[in-house]
């Protein structure tokens, strides 16, 4: 979940959240703050190209949607530079059911590390929502987002020592 986006002054970083939340093992974001559909166009794109299953949307009701997943069962983790240390809070949250990652923009409102299970810090300085969210993600997948499959890419990176190998997996319906 990211929170407060302004298209005029976020869209580079909340695409940023958007593209690390994909790469490295989650399967949406929930945006609040001001709807903005070239976001949702351009990560649509992305996810098209290079798979999924992935998915962004626009919170009416940012609150609602907090107090309804808690009352779901599921887990809510905010990331802060005030909260826990990573390593300890690693050890805290369980593996079972859904998992909340919640990152903020400028001001994060007091309601979301009250609501939060847990406050985690990535390292006690501040930086940025992008780098915490990697760190975070890469920490609670134990690193096991590098053996992640991408369901209906087109196309797919080999990796390489040098150059660039890309296959094709499958045409856009218009090359056929
Ligand atoms: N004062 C903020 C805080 O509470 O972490 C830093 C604001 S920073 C511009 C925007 C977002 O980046 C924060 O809401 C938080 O989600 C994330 N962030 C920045 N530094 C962090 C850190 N050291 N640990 C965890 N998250 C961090």
């Amino acid at each position: 979940m990211r929170l407060g986006h302004r298209p005029t002054r976020d869209k580079r970083i909340t695409t940023h959240v958007c593209l690390v939340a994909r790469s490295f093992g989650a399967s949406a974001v929930h945006i609040a703050g001001v709807r903005d559909d070239s976001l949702q166009a351009s990560i649509k794109k992305v996810s098209d190209t290079w798979g999924g299953p992935f998915s962004i949307d626009f919170l009416p009701n940012p609150i609602r949607f907090v107090k309804d997943w808690k009352s779901k069962g599921g887990q809510i983790a905010h990331l802060t530079m005030y909260g826990t240390r990573l390593k300890d809070a690693i050890q805290r949250i369980g593996s079972d059911g859904d998992l909340l990652v919640v990152v903020g923009g400028e001001k994060v409102p007091p309601f979301y590390y009250i609501a939060a299970d847990i406050n985690v810090a990535v390292g006690s300085q501040p930086h940025s929502e992008v780098a915490a969210l990697a760190l975070f993600l890469d920490r609670i997948t134990c690193g096991e987002w590098e053996n992640m499959a991408f369901t209906d890419a087109k196309l797919r990176i080999v990796p390489t020592e040098r150059g660039k190998t890309v296959e094709q997996l499958r045409f856009k319906k218009k090359d056929i």
